[in-house]
């Protein structure tokens, strides 16, 4: 009878794809938000390092357009552009209403989040798995009424920088994959965005805070082996988007859009401009051919574009939160609709073509080569790979295992081979 039970355990074991003669792994997503793909290159990293050499390093990774942290995050969660995912904003707005909530009241709106896409936390606890979250955006949802089943939202005004409480945070975290026996769990850090917005990604300040990034993976991976995870933890540490310089003080001409010939927001039923270098409108009824009339091809630096022609690689058009005119800015240029009240010295939210736009991306662990440099790929293909790791049947995703699977140690790839799509 016994023989029976284990023949029966280990058949639904390979069914859903996990280890058979080994520990179930377990995956840790690590989010460092605006950390460029090339920040390690004019700062002394010994701990980013040190992971590359036991681990995996991609020279960078792509995040989905449009680059700003909600949307960008929530790919990394469900492994969909954002026309399919729908978290389209860091902002949730109505335009009817023309209200409109910034980031961290928007973390709140939950059908803003939860509109059709699963987040893995969840698809994960479907399959028998325990997930947790602290910070990482979209945790404050519920999806279908479900949400991880550990999770801490940081309180608000959050100071996102502060090093100690990364060293607490990493240690709650590790806690909970040994003292709850947690299988994924994604872990936020609101920097080095914060420094980079604020003095430039080419600043000393910077510099600095990259440092502190590097102190504290050295801390995560002493914390990961001090709780005994070594042997069942993979570590991946990503990012959602880059952060390039802005042009100020009359270095160059910027964009604003009330000094437009023959534009007006008189014509415009709701707008979203002055966040950095993208933008959305809503013309009035009849008035879709003025607007974008008057602003295409009005500033050399000024992309417009009608929904419905916007370049199908970027994958922002096919969702109906989306406006009928989208405007962004070459590098180094911010929308602003008035007159200038964004003084950043660093902004992201460009083309996801642009090099400044791409994030860093480690992993280390026992899934994971040794030791190995790949080539850049989409941050969609995450989740299709974490899924793998898990051994958990992946939603419908844009991603694809193939995109990854090389990183994977051969053991790993031999074992619950899904289709992701
Ligand atoms: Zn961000």
């Amino acid at each position: 009878m016994l023989w029976t039970a284990s023949l029966c355990l280990l058949w639904a074991l390979s069914i859903l794809g996990a280890p058979v003669n080994k520990q179930r792994q377990k995956v840790l997503l690590i989010s460092f938000d605006g950390f460029r793909w090339d920040y390690d290159r004019d700062v002394d990293t010994p701990n980013l390092d040190k992971m590359a050499k036991d681990g995996v390093k991609a020279l960078y990774v792509t995040p989905p357009y449009l680059t700003i942290t909600s949307p960008t995050h929530f790919t990394l969660l469900t492994g969909r552009y954002i026309e399919n995912h729908g978290v389209i904003h860091n902002m949730w707005f109505n335009t009817t209403t023309t209200e409109k909530k910034p980031y961290y009241q928007t973390q709140f709106v939950n059908e803003w989040w939860d509109n059709g896409t699963l987040p893995i936390w969840i698809t994960a606890q479907r399959q028998g798995l325990k997930a947790g979250s602290l910070h990482f955006p979209g945790t404050a949802s519920s999806y279908q009424g479900q949400v991880a089943m550990v999770r801490e939202v940081e309180p608000l005004l959050y100071n996102y920088k502060n090093e100690t409480a990364w060293r607490e945070n990493t240690d709650k975290v590790m806690g909970w994959f040994r003292d709850q026996d947690l299988d994924f769990v994604t872990l936020y850090f609101g920097e080095p965005d914060g420094t980079g917005h604020r003095y430039g990604p080419d600043s000393p300040e910077r510099r600095e805070m990259v440092k502190q990034v590097d102190r504290t993976v050295g801390y995560i991976r002493q914390s990961a082996k001090q709780h005994g995870l070594t042997n069942s933890l993979n570590i991946i540490i990503t990012a959602d988007h880059g952060m390039t310089s802005v042009y100020r003080n009359g270095q160059v001409e910027e964009i604003t859009l009330s000094k437009i010939p023959g534009f007006s927001f008189r014509d415009l039923s709701f707008h979203l401009v002055d966040f950095g270098p993208s933008g959305m409108l809503l013309p009035k009824p009849g008035k879709l051919e003025k607007v974008y009339n008057a602003l295409k091809g009005s500033h050399p630096h000024l992309h417009v574009y009608k929904k419905e022609e916007m370049p199908e690689r970027l994958h922002f058009a096919k969702n109906d939160r989306i406006l009928p005119i989208i405007l962004w800015s070459d590098p180094g240029y911010v929308i602003n609709g008035y007159f200038p009240v964004q003084f950043h010295k660093g902004e992201h939210g460009f083309d996801n073509q642009e090099m400044d736009m791409k994030p860093f991306f480690r992993a280390v662990g026992p899934a994971f080569q040794k030791n190995l440099k790949v080539g850049p790929f989409e941050t969609v293909n995450i989740y299709p790979l974490m899924c793998h790791i898990l051994g958990i049947q992946p939603e419908v995703n844009d991603g694809h295992l193939n995109a990854t699977k090389h990183m994977l140690v051969t053991s790993t790839t031999t074992q619950g081979e899904f289709i992701s799509d």
